[in-house]
């Protein structure tokens, strides 16, 4: 059976096909010209299938946010026919089956797909052990295997997620990497759970380039994070007139900004308010959630507890204020003449050292 055979037994035709590949280089900002290139990267792929996938200190969310749908998908579609060999979560094998899939798979060009976080050393092995073997170890063998890693999701990548406020010491995969020397590439996809659009893009600039994406500090793709949460995000009108949500029972307050109930959108990188979730069907601002910063080094320890009022705000001619009392302040501050932008400015913790001196 041909490639697009397989598409067609799907119901996806090569129409679609072509769009999805057209929309996903579009996202990455690559040229148009690429687009027959990309899909004969992802056709050979369809042929090839390269992907291990390993699942350690996880909840499964990931899986599930990329495999989930109503309707089969074009973009789930390319995920399921990238063929995964080893997968523990849906493949259909298990023991012994699974484990032969497993090493026949290390044996070839493989990208590791990294879904959960790991112990940082021997002491904390016991946290995760999966077919009586340390997770850990499991890990470092295929990631030196592996041509390239993609480590998804908040627990996999950078600040390690959830696991890493625990006490079982977990960390990402690239800390782990770098501690024991290993040079394979990671690509860090952050956010709980990771977007499908984001992976699917990944992987599509990773076939189609045989080299990792442009990333940023965190290792991130810069393509869906180099853009601030808070600059795109759909209550930043309200932001900038100084209108901030305090009571959830208010319905004034209903579009108000979420500033005063924990929201970190002004700290996290992200492309969720310009690609939204379940096939942009809403994301957690819209939906009335103030961001948690998912997509950041410092989620889930440094940001929490989530929804509390707990950051500190330097505001000019005033100082250290709680988030908490940032409403109150308002009014005080625009009385020495300063406007709401520059104290919702302020408020965010976006200021510059300079615009900050006279505080220092
Ligand atoms: S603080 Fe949060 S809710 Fe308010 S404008 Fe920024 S990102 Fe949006
Ligand atoms: S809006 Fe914030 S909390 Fe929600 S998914 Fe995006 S980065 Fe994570």
């Amino acid at each position: 059976m041909g490639n697009f055979d397989l598409l067609k037994v799907k119901g996806v035709s090569r129409r679609d096909f072509m769009k999805l590949i057209a929309a996903t280089t579009a996202a990455l900002g690559l040229p148009e010209l690429i687009v027959p290139q990309a899909a004969s990267a992802v056709e050979q792929a369809l042929n090839k299938p390269p992907v291990i996938w390993l699942e350690g200190m996880d909840c499964t969310g990931c899986t599930e946010s990329a495999i989930a749908t109503l309707n089969p998908s074009p973009a789930e579609l390319i995920l399921d026919m990238l063929s995964i060999r080893y997968h523990e979560t849906i493949m259909a094998g298990s023991g012994q089956t699974s484990e032969e899939a497993y090493q026949s798979a290390l044996k070839e060009k493989f990208v590791l797909v990294v879904e959960g976080s790991c112990p940082s050393k021997a002491e904390f092995d016991s946290f995760c052990v999966v077919g009586g073997k340390p997770f850990r170890k499991i890990l470092l063998e295929a990631a030196q295997k592996a041509q390239a890693i993609i480590a998804i999701g908040s627990c996999a990548s950078e600040g390690a997620g959830i696991p890493g406020a625990c006490a079982s010491g977990a960390i990402g995969v690239a800390e782990l990497l770098r501690n024991e020397g290993i040079k394979t590439p990671v690509i860090n996809l952050p956010c709980c759970p990771v977007k499908p659009t984001t992976l699917i893009g990944t992987v599509l600039y990773y076939l189609t380039y045989q080299k990792v994406p442009p990333l940023d500090s965190q290792g991130r793709p810069l393509a869906f994070y180099g853009s601030l949460l808070h600059d795109n995000c759909p209550r930043r009108g309200h932001f900038e007139n100084g209108e901030f949500l305090t009571d959830w029972n208010d319905p004034i307050q209903k579009e108000y900004c979420l500033l005063l109930k924990g929201c970190k959108g002004p700290k996290t990188y992200t492309d969720c308010a310009q690609v939204w979730w379940n096939d942009n069907a809403n994301f957690c601002i819209n939906a009335g959630s103030p961001c948690s910063g998912c997509s950041e080094i410092t989620f889930y320890n440094g940001f929490s507890p989530l929804y509390a009022k707990q950051e500190m705000f330097k505001l000019p001619g005033i100082g250290q204020v709680n988030a908490d009392t940032v409403g109150t302040v308002l009014g005080g501050v625009a009385a020495v003449g300063l406007g709401v932008h520059l104290v919702a400015t302020a408020a965010s913790g976006r200021l510059s050292k300079k615009d900050h001196k006279e505080d220092m």
